[in-house]
């Protein structure tokens, strides 16, 4: 996957900022996997995204960390999902995540590369790298592929 879109942010309101503008870009349903180390800023980017598309104030967007699954708009446009603290692709799927992807939504998914099975052949990636304690980079691959 060749990188269509790359961004630097210097913090952690700039990584929002992008999140808001990447929110336009974004196609209006499918999965976006959110891809980088720990603390490289992904919870953010997503804040960002979803405050993009009018669902939400960041301040009410927690980390779906213990939740796994949270949900944004009636009828729900958004899903946050975070499969950090699942270890098998049978735990994924106990949660209903091949359900949630079916639906018509953008979903978007943190520690995803880890369940690849799980998820549908065509997806956005988003690979975020931690350049010093502020900078991050920002890539964007995949948005072709669709
Ligand atoms: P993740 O979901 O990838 O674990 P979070 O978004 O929860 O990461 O946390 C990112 C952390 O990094 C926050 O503590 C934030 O303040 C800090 N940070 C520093 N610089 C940046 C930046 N440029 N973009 C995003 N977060 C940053
Ligand atoms: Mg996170």
């Amino acid at each position: 996957m060749s990188s269509d879109l790359r961004f630097e942010t210097a913090s952690e309101e700039e990584t929002r900022s992008l999140g808001r503008k990447l929110a336009d870009i974004l196609p209006e349903c499918g999965t976006v996997l959110l891809r980088g180390a720990l603390g490289a800023g992904k919870t953010t980017l997503a804040q960002g995204i979803i405050e993009g598309r009018g669902l939400a104030r960041a301040d009410d967007i927690a980390s779906p960390t213990f939740t796994l699954i949270h949900e944004y708009g009636d009828p729900v446009r958004v899903y946050h999902v975070d499969l950090y603290r699942l270890d098998t692709a049978e735990q994924v799927r106990h949660i209903g995540l091949e359900d949630i992807l079916d639906r018509h939504a953008l979903v978007l998914v943190e520690w995803g590369e880890r369940f690849l099975e799980v998820l549908p052949e065509a997806y956005v990636e988003i690979r975020l790298t931690v350049i010093n304690s502020d900078q991050r980079l920002i890539e964007v691959l995949g948005l072709a592929n669709r």
